[in-house]
């Protein structure tokens, strides 16, 4: 047990042979919460990363990410309760704020059902007059037709600095994180063996969390999940006048939008002074090992989408962005999470498709899949994210 470095394995030049309770899959933020609960639980637990540590190629660095209560789906909306109470415990226990609350603003026409979703997961009272919109937001610009909530729960979550947080809290309860280390093979059975670039590994319990790369771990296990990688713009825009978009302002979302039919979300300047996050909820397909292959010239549909969005409903902001990032979602077609055992080999536990929403819960994910793991009774229904609503892929697993 313990933590053990590339520097470390670099110098033995042996490959490792060690046997866990349990070896998890991928050191995003629903990988290492899954290990931080197993090991809070005195699993002795390994957690394989196949990149360096902190890296920037999957869909958990960053900065930011909304956390909210207001929610379209129920069984969403039910978790988050949970899932704010383990984001406060690891907070505590790591000494770290990792959360400010700034209020969200969630905005689309009247009637529209994911609004009307995200209304009932807060209760009454939510609906924002002009004058409380303008308290609130005072820069954004709604439509007729429009209406605006308001969530006071909502916030941005620090992620980059909760990534590290909850890695350092797993290796404090005695877990064993080793980055730069690729998992190349997974031979099922009882006890599973799992072979990576630097060692072979065994376990009677394995969960994968591989983001975009989960697909092809399951591809060899004869399951074909329906997951499609997505490459994301991550794009920033500049205030027309310096200091009119405050820091604390609040966060924002807006649903039902016939321009932008997969939603607009945005988040105060915190990363680059002066800089407000404004991203599409979609993006271009893409292989995650060749995510940065486009060719020059391609048009970018996203940002102009953005661009007249900004222009609308956002006028104090430039319309063309002054800094882009890139990142991945890994989406299901309904944009529902995969949390379930694999259906042949039950001691295979696979946490994705987490569709560009699953940060916020990941204390919630890591805490089922090690419930999944542990053969325990999940303390939340896991029936909305099973396997078997993709009934092609079961018949093509058996
Ligand atoms: C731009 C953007 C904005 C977002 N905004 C929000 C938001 O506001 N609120 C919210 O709740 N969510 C948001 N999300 C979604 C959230 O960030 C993701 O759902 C979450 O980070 C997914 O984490 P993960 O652990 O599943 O994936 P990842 O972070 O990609 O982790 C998977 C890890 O597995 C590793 N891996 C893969 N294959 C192997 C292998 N063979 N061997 C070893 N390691 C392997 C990868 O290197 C990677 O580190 C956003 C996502 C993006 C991209």
């Amino acid at each position: 047990m313990g933590t053990r470095t590339r520097t470390d394995m670099a110098a033995s030049s042996q490959p490792h042979q060690d046997t866990y309770d349990a070896i998890v899959i991928g050191a995003g933020i629903q990988g290492s919460f899954t290990a931080y609960h197993l090991a809070q639980r005195h699993r002795d637990t390994l957690l394989l990363e196949q990149f360096l540590l902190p890296h920037s190629r999957g869909s958990s660095h960053g900065q930011s990410r909304i956390t909210r209560s207001a929610y379209p789906r129920l069984p969403y909306a039910r978790m988050m309760p949970d899932s704010f109470r383990l984001w406060k415990r690891l907070e505590d226990e790591a000494g770290t704020s990792l959360y400010r609350r700034t209020g969200l603003v969630v905005l689309g026409p009247a009637g529209d059902p994911e609004l009307e979703g995200c209304r009932q997961s807060l209760g009454d009272n939510h609906v924002l007059g002009a004058l409380e919109l303008a308290q609130h937001f005072p820069g954004l610009r709604l439509h007729d037709g429009e209406v605006a909530l308001w969530d006071s729960t909502g916030g941005v979550l620090f992620a980059d600095r909760a990534l590290r947080a909850v890695q350092d809290a797993f290796r404090r309860h005695g877990g064993t994180l080793q980055d730069g280390e690729r998992v190349l093979h997974i031979e099922p059975g009882a006890v599973l063996t799992i072979t990576t670039t630097a060692g072979v590994y065994r376990a009677p319990r394995l969960i994968i969390t591989a983001g975009a790369w989960t697909g092809a771990l399951l591809a060899p296990l004869g399951l074909r999940l329906p997951l499609q990688p997505l490459r994301i713009d991550v794009c920033y825009w500049k205030e027309k006048e310096p200091g009119s978009t405050s820091r604390a302002g609040p966060c924002f979302m807006a649903m039902g939008l016939s321009q932008a039919p997969h939603g607009i979300y945005g988040l105060p300047a915190l990363e680059y002074p002066g800089l407000v996050k404004v991203c599409y909820h979609h993006g271009s397909p893409t292989d995650p090992d060749e995510r940065d292959r486009v060719p020059p010239g391609t048009p970018n549909p996203d940002v102009t989408l953005l661009s007249s969005f900004i222009s609308s409903y956002l006028p104090g902001l430039e319309p063309w962005p002054a800094v882009m990032e890139t990142c991945l979602y890994t989406n299901t077609p309904d944009g529902d999470f995969i949390l379930d055992q694999h259906p042949k080999h039950s001691n295979i536990i696979i946490g994705a498709g987490f569709s560009g929403h699953g940060f916020k819960l990941a204390p919630v994910v890591g805490k089922l899949l090690c419930e999944l793991s542990l053969g325990e009774e999940p303390s939340h229904s896991t029936a909305p994210f099973a396997i078997t609503r993709f009934p092609g892929v079961l018949r093509a697993a058996l």
